[in-house]
C-alpha cells in the first residue's frame, strides 16, 4: 500500500491509497475554492448527559447531484471534482461541510472506488482489504489530533437513510468526546469486571452467541451473529475472536482474511431484499475504543474493549421499511418485528454456496 497526503485549493487535506507502490499522485486541484466557514459547535444536553453537534453551514452542501457532477468521481477534463487526479483506488478527504470541525473534531469522507455504478459489496477483496488499510490508517492519524478523542469509520448506503451521493463511499468523523453509546457499553463492561472479578463482558458476549443459534458465520479469525437483543429487524454484530481495542489492534490473519468475511456479509443483505434499485440501503459502523481518558469508568482499560463492526439494514422486508417511530425516537425502546433468531436464519440461507 502506497500513501500519498496532499491539499485541495481550500487547504483540506486529501490522501491517496493506493494498492500499487510505484503510484506517482501529483495532480493539482485547479477549483477556484474559497476557504468553507464552519461552525460546528457542540452542545451537551443537561439532562441526558449526551451530545448534539450544531452545524449550520451543512444547509448549503451538496444534494444528489446529476452523476456527471458527481464531486467524489476523478477529475476528468473541464470536469473538476473533489480528487484532482483521472483515477484512484482509495481517496480519503477532509468534508468540505463537515458536522464537526476544528475543535469540534474532525470528518472525513472515505471514496471506497473510482467507479461510480459500484458498491462495497462489490468490490474486489483487494479492494476492500485497501479500505481496511486507509480506516486503520487513518484512525492512527486522527487518534493524533488534540481535539480528537474517538474515532469512528462508517458507511449510510441508500437513499432511504439520507444519503445524497451515489457514489460508493462511507465517512469518519472524529469526535472531541467519548460518543454515548460507547460510554453505555463502557459502563456495562466495568460493572461487569467489579461483579465478577475481572471477566470481560465483550468475552462473555461472545462466548454465549457462538454457543446460541443466532451465528450467522464463522470464520478462523473472524464470528458473525445476530445479537440476542438485535435493535433491528436485521442487525450482524462482527467480532475478531482474539479481542482488539480498534482496527490498528487486528493482527495479519484477523486483516487478511476481514475483505472475505464483510463481502460476505453485504452480499447476503442483497440477496435477501434483492440486488436491484433502490438497493439495500444500510448503515455499517466500527466500534473502537476511544482514546482518551477512561477515569470515568472505574477500573476499565482501552483493551478491554472489543473492536466491532455493527452492520444492520432499516428494511423490514422488500420494499417495506422500519422507521424510528414514537417508542424509539421518544423513549429510546426498540420495538423489532423480526425475531433475531429467524433473521439469523434468513441470513445462513443465502450464504454464498
Ligand atoms: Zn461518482
Amino acid at each position: 500500500m502506497k500513501k500519498t497526503s496532499t491539499r485541495l485549493a481550500d487547504g483540506r487535506e486529501l490522501i491517496y491509497y493506493d494498492s500499487r507502490d510505484d503510484t506517482v499522485r501529483d495532480a493539482v486541484d485547479r477549483r477556484p475554492l474559497g476557504r468553507t466557514v464552519t461552525t460546528s459547535e457542540v452542545r451537551h444536553d443537561p439532562l441526558l448527559g449526551d451530545a448534539v453537534a450544531v452545524a449550520s453551514h451543512r444547509q448549503a452542501r451538496t444534494y444528489h447531484p446529476p452523476a456527471d457532477e458527481c464531486p467524489l468521481c476523478p477529475s476528468e477534463g473541464d470536469r473538476l471534482s473533489e480528487i484532482p487526479d483521472s483515477s484512484y483506488d482509495v481517496a480519503v478527504f477532509e468534508n468540505r461541510f463537515p458536522s464537526l470541525a476544528g475543535d469540534a473534531g474532525r470528518c472525513e469522507v472515505v471514496c471506497f472506488t473510482s467507479d461510480h455504478d459500484a458498491s462495497f459489496a462489490r468490490l474486489t477483496e483487494e479492494q476492500a482489504g485497501l479500505v481496511l488499510d486507509a480506516w486503520t490508517d487513518r484512525t492512527a492519524e486522527l487518534s493524533h489530533l488534540p481535539s480528537v478523542e474517538q474515532v469512528f469509520c462508517f458507511e449510510n448506503r441508500g437513499a432511504e437513510i439520507g444519503v445524497t451521493l451515489g457514489h460508493p463511499h462511507g465517512q469518519i468523523y472524529a469526535y472531541p468526546f467519548t460518543t454515548p453509546r460507547t460510554a453505555l457499553m463502557l459502563r456495562s463492561v466495568a460493572a461487569y469486571k467489579q461483579g465478577t472479578g475481572g471477566e470481560n463482558l465483550f468475552d462473555a458476549v461472545l462466548e454465549w452467541e457462538l454457543a446460541g443459534e443466532r451465528v450467522v458465520l464463522e470464520t478462523e479469525h473472524w464470528v458473525a451473529f445476530v445479537p440476542y437483543a438485535a435493535h433491528w429487524p436485521y442487525e450482524v454484530h462482527l467480532y475478531p475472536r482474539r479481542r482488539v481495542p480498534d482496527l490498528l489492534g487486528l493482527d495479519e490473519g484477523a486483516r487478511t482474511e476481514f475483505p472475505k468475511v464483510y463481502l460476505e456479509l453485504l452480499r447476503r443483505f442483497d440477496r435477501i431484499f434483492g440486488e436491484g434499485e433502490p438497493p439495500t440501503p444500510y448503515i455499517s459502523a466500527w466500534h473502537q475504543a476511544p482514546f482518551g481518558t477512561l477515569e470515568e469508568f472505574d477500573g476499565v482499560a482501552r483493551d478491554d474493549f472489543a473492536l466491532h463492526l455493527e452492520l444492520f439494514t432499516i428494511r423490514r422486508t422488500s420494499g417495506k421499511l422500519k422507521f424510528l417511530a414514537g417508542s424509539e425516537s421518544g423513549m429510546s425502546v426498540f420495538i423489532n418485528d423480526v425475531p433475531p433468531e429467524t433473521a439469523a436464519q434468513r441470513l445462513r440461507e443465502v450464504a454464498s454456496s
